[in-house]
């Protein structure tokens, strides 16, 4: 299968060209003949599978039939990074159709936003920014004929269903609706079942991670973490490295540490500005932070194609989450590896982790490191004299 077999427009075609792109990921060659042909699609696939281009191309396709200058087509995305991401691609695989694309979301000045919908073919937004645009009637979506929902799955997680479920309400009835998502919470298929209508559904994968990702847990006390994560960079030949933690605060303190270290390092969690956010962000994709730190939410979707290793600092706590951290690297042809610290009270989740990645994880130990007292042959280090983590308020701090 090639792009050839689409029979793209050839603007749509110039576009594909551009990017670089020669061959359709299996969710593309999956999702786009649908789309195509005009049926609503569930499309099940993680970050990294080349989704986006997979609802972006038939969207391309379908504005160069008919008139622009319009909104002809809505992508909501749970956060800024994300519509900022799909924006980006939709400039590069339109720019040959010369459509108009207008990214809408918070923490950004509103005014230009309302000057820029007014010509927009294609509108990314995030669900708040948007809906405070469709009350203040900033927003024609008349002519809407294509919506997309990318990421429903975090959606959900991030409380924007109610602010969803009013959007759709100000939509035509008469249109084409595309649901994308990584995992099928009950939710996310109740309300599936009401809005998109006799859905084709396309799954990517029958395990939850790529392929092309090597999964390795690394069995930690918890006070040595951040001497085991400097041991481990020193000794790994990592490209690009992102780094999970549990909360903001430390993102922010280990970040710092790391640049202490003498590593090009930035944080990215919910407590910097939307400027010092996206500062991080290009300096991780631009490659002058060979690190980045991050949050759960600040991290999502984000893209970043050069991402050699994960390195899950604290365990994530549910293995979705593990799956969209992992979803960073291996993406698309490239190959990945994923690290995870454990400490004995992550006994259940390794569990999980193991389960839904559908094989068993190596548990690996640095021979390098000094581990201290603790011997080696360990099923995995206690954190003394502390209670269980609390997941729902961990939650609030992220
Ligand atoms: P996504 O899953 O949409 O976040 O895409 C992951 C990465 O794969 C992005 O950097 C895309 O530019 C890239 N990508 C998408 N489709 C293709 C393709 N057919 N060939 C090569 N790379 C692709």
């Amino acid at each position: 299968m090639n792009f050839g077999n689409f029979n793209f427009h050839p603007l749509v075609a110039k576009g594909i060209a551009t990017a670089g792109y020669e061959k359709p990921t299996p969710i593309q060659v999956g999702v786009i003949p649908h789309v195509v042909k005009g049926c609503d699609v569930m499309g099940l696939a993680q970050t990294g599978t080349g989704k986006t281009a997979a609802f972006v191309l038939p969207i391309l396709q379908r504005l160069a039939a008919g008139n622009q200058g319009h909104i002809r087509s809505l992508i909501i995305a749970p956060t800024r990074e994300l519509a900022e991401q799909i924006h980006q691609s939709i400039e590069i695989l339109g720019r040959p159709s010369g459509v108009r694309c207008v990214a809408i979301y918070g923490g950004v000045g509103i005014h230009q936003q309302i000057q820029k919908l007014k010509r927009a073919d294609i509108v990314v937004a995030c669900p708040g920014r948007l809906l405070d645009h469709i009350r203040r009637h900033n927003i024609d979506l008349t002519q809407l004929e294509i919506l997309v929902l990318d990421e429903a799955d975090h959606m959900l997680d991030m409380g924007f269903i109610p602010d969803v479920k009013q959007i759709l309400k100000h939509l035509p009835v008469n249109r084409q609706t595309l649901v994308f998502s990584a995992t099928m919470p009950h939710e996310i298929r109740q309300l599936t079942k009401t809005f998109l209508n006799d859905p084709v559904t396309i799954k990517i994968g029958n395990t939850a991670t790529a392929d092309t990702v090597s999964h390795a847990f690394y069995p930690v006390a918890h006070h040595l973490k951040t001497a085991l994560l400097l041991n481990l960079l020193e000794n790994t030949n990592a490209e690009s490295v992102l780094v999970f933690t549990r909360t903001k605060h430390r993102a922010k303190s280990l970040g710092k540490k790391l640049m202490t270290a003498g590593y090009q390092a930035a944080s990215l969690q919910g407590n910097l500005s939307q400027s010092r956010r996206q500062a991080s962000l290009d300096g991780f994709r631009d490659g002058k932070y060979k690190i980045l730190v991050a949050t759960d939410i600040a991290a999502r979707g984000i893209d970043v194609t050069r991402i050699s290793h994960v390195i899950n600092y604290d365990i994530p706590s549910t293995p979705d989450t593990y799956i969209h951290r992992i979803g960073r690297t291996g993406r698309a042809t490239r190959s990945g590896e994923a690290y995870t610290f454990i400490t004995g009270e992550d006994t259940k989740m390794v569990s999980a982790i193991s389960r839904a990645v559908g094989s068993n994880i190596e548990q690996r130990t640095l021979p390098t490191f000094n581990y201290g007292k603790t011997p080696h042959n360990f099923a995995y280090y206690s954190r003394q004299n502390k209670k269980p983590r609390q997941n729902k308020s961990a939650e609030k701090n992220r």
